[in-house]
């Protein structure tokens, strides 16, 4: 779940991480209400959740009443990066003396927190890995062990801070941390993380991404559930409790299991097509979960073939063939689909489909085989298949 910037500040305010006091708004009136309440100088800041809103006009500091009202309305409305900009963030605008970096967020590799700390703030940190990674100061932190004081110090010393930010920076970045990993964050972005004329270290901006799945241990997080941004398939998806990630390819992908629905995006990806989602339908063989799988699927205007891939477990082939049946029959379909079934009672199920199978529904002896077929039916591989024996792929 990604947070709003005012989503993220309160976020952090409530792991004591300081941040400037502000109000969000949704007219040009209710900002110079709240600019009123705050003093000015004010920032009026657009809330889309992308990066870069400063450089796309989206950040505008107002000294009065006339400039937030003019800042207001003309950022209401604005297009940042295909956002729509319908709320702002207006706060007491801060006296920077310096912009700063920070995060934590996971390193899956190392398996360990990667905190990252760097003096060339505020602009983008990307930009700054690519030209001057030394720039970064990284640490790996053991969950375990979790982060002390002193090594967070070494950390800020590291980064090569302005000596006047480093006991604010190490509170800060200490709060961070457990922020980080109390609120079950996948990600906690400052950036700038500023040093203020008078002195203080204060979260200027805020990037938060919280873990879906830890809802149970947080049960306000649903707030942020609700005014997550998505995309119409994947709201149309969310709405049918399905576990869906939307892609940009051709191939419309079905499976049951998440790890099974990772393999079939990835087989795609191997034989040169391109997945158009990860939809993974869950055990059981229900017509509705089917139905509303198809519907998702087909609501995404890029689609031009639909794989579904399906390994009988407890839940029976004939079970899962039944009700692609009966979900076939419900839905308007323009997409020809290709059906991979194996596992338990794959032949019953077979026998099922085949009365239904024509040149919109084909069946594929193998997974490979369902794949190769769903890609050419989308209009064939980008580029050149890898050879056999370079992905392992083949002796499926
Ligand atoms: P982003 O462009 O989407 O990352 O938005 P930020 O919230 O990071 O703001 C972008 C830039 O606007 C910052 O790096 C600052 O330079 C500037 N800015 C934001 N808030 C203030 C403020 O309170 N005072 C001043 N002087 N500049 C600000
Ligand atoms: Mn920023």
């Amino acid at each position: 779940m990604d947070l709003f910037e005012y989503q993220g500040k309160e976020f952090f305010a409530q792991y004591g991480i300081p941040v400037s006091p502000g109000a969000l708004v949704h007219s040009p009136d209710e900002a110079v209400a709240a600019a009123e309440r705050l003093g000015y100088p004010v920032v009026v800041k657009a809330q889309v959740q992308v990066g870069g809103r400063g450089k796309a006009g989206g950040i505008k500091l107002a000294a009065d009443a006339d400039e937030t009202r003019r800042h207001a309305a003309s950022i209401l409305g604005m297009d940042i990066k295909g956002h729509r900009v319908e709320q702002l963030w207006i706060e007491r605008a801060s006296d920077i003396a310096a912009e700063y970096y920070a995060s934590f967020t996971l390193d899956r590799l190392a398996k360990q927190y990667l905190g990252m700390l760097s003096a060339r703030g505020g602009v983008d940190i990307e930009q700054v890995a690519a030209e001057d990674p030394g720039a970064i100061a990284r640490i790996l932190v053991d969950p375990v062990e979790g982060l002390s004081e002193p090594r967070c110090r070494e950390w800020v010393v590291a980064a090569g801070l302005d000596p006047a930010a480093t006991e604010g920076a190490v509170e800060v970045l200490l709060k961070l941390y457990r922020a980080y990993v109390d609120g079950d964050a996948d990600l906690v972005e400052i950036n700038p993380l500023i040093l203020t004329t008078d002195g203080r270290v204060r979260a200027l901006d805020a990037k938060v991404s919280l873990d879906a799945n830890s809802v149970f241990r947080h049960p306000e997080y649903k707030t942020y559930d609700a005014t997550q941004v998505r995309d119409a398939r994947e709201r149309a998806a969310h709405e049918r409790g399905l576990q869906y990630v939307g892609l940009e390819g051709e191939v419309g992908v079905i499976a049951n299991g998440a790890g099974l629905a990772m393999a079939t995006v990835d087989i795609v990806h191997q034989v040169g097509g391109r997945p158009a989602n990860f939809l993974d339908i869950g055990g059981g063989a229900s017509a509705d979960v089917m139905a509303g799988a198809l519907e998702v699927i087909t609501s995404d205007p890029n689609v031009r073939s639909i794989l579904i891939n399906i390994f009988g477990g407890i839940t029976k082939g004939e079970e899962v063939a039944n009700g692609i049946v009966t979900a076939l029959g419900r839905v308007e379909i323009d997409a020809p689909i290709v059906i991979r079934l194996d596992g338990t009672n794959a032949d019953q199920g077979r026998e099922i489909l085949r009365p239904h199978l024509s040149e919109r529904l084909e069946l594929a002896p193998t997974m490979l085989d369902a794949a190769r077929r769903a890609v050419e039916l989308a209009g064939g591989a980008r580029g050149a298949e890898p050879a056999p024996g370079g992905g392992g792929g083949e002796r499926r």
